[in-house]
């Protein structure tokens, strides 16, 4: 393949300038709302107004209005000299319907800039939605610093927007066979890479190492980061890593893994052509480490 398999990953692409101190400047904030030049995102739910164009879609970004401050909103940054906001409307009220699109279906076909926008976007947006209260004292919080700290006027606490890192790992065997499995809750014809969240006190490499063993009863060797990607649904990290595994006997966690087997690139060209694995979306890591080891563009 001449273009990495992870070179153009939905959501990690992202190139604005997050501008933390801009954020910590009030003034500066209440100016870019009434600044034309200003873009807004306007998300309604987890959907966003999207037109189509030959090479995909693009975000319908708008100028800003009054009543943007009175909805939930962040300062996502800039980037050739435009500021880049995005406000969470409770009614799709002056956005077409028509043009409104959810993540995962327009994750894979936006800009990298766009792309980063949209993930920072719903990450942010379910953290402020769960998060109303403070953990300390239970206290109403309020947004701040451009949406990106909670504050509890009751004790003064601030409180920060959480990411969760989960592990995925490609894992071959000494004859470069590639191992897929199947999750509890998935069609028959769904077949992934193993994956779990990181628990507290845990490394990532740790995580991989647990993860595979309790659902599948591995050993792994050379467990090697390949790249990340934000996955906002609604506010992991994804971090791809490739291993070997020292002993190819399966056993499998029922609870998690229904059904799991080793493939060579034939097996998986077959297994596609017949229909009893479907082919993966290129939207996600998951695919992507499939794709690097196939060797081919999925
Ligand atoms: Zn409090």
């Amino acid at each position: 393949m001449s273009l990495s398999p992870f070179a153009d990953l939905p959501f990690a692409g992202g190139d604005l300038d997050r501008d933390a101190a801009l954020r910590a400047d009030p003034d500066a904030l209440s100016a870019l709302f009434t600044d034309a030049s200003t873009l807004v995102l306007e998300m309604v739910g987890d959907e966003v107004p999207v037109r189509r164009v030959a090479d995909g879609s693009r975000l319908v970004l708008r100028p800003p209005r009054p009543s943007d401050r009175e909805q939930l909103w962040f300062y996502l940054g800039r980037a050739d000299g435009e500021h880049w906001i995005a406000v969470c409307a409770d009614t799709a009220e002056g956005v077409d319907p028509e043009l409104l699109r959810g993540p995962r279906q327009i994750g894979q076909y936006l800009t990298a800039r766009e792309g980063g926008a949209l993930a920072t976007t719903l990450a942010l947006a379910a953290w402020h939605r769960g998060h109303p209260r403070c953990p300390r004292c239970g206290a109403p919080t309020r947004a701040t610093h451009g949406g990106w700290i909670r504050r509890c006027d009751a004790d003064g606490s601030e409180h920060y927007p959480r990411t969760d890192p989960a592990i995925i790992v490609a894992i071959t065997d000494a004859q470069d066979r590639l191992l897929l499995a199947r999750g509890a809750t998935w069609p028959e014809d769904r077949y992934s890479l193993l994956a779990g969240f990181v628990e507290p006190g845990e490394s990532l490499a740790a995580a991989v190492a647990r993860e595979v063993h309790e659902e599948s009863g591995l050993v792994l060797s050379d467990i090697t980061y390949v790249a990340d990607q934000p996955w906002p649904f609604p506010s992991s990290l994804m971090v791809g890593f490739t291993a070997r595994a020292v002993t190819t006997e399966l056993h499998l966690d029922q609870a998690e893994i229904r059904a799991a087997r080793w493939v060579t690139r034939d097996d998986l060209t077959a297994l596609w052509a017949s229909g009893e694995i479907a082919r993966p979306n290129r939207f996600s890591i998951s695919a992507r480490l499939v794709e690097q080891w196939y060797g081919q563009r999925l």
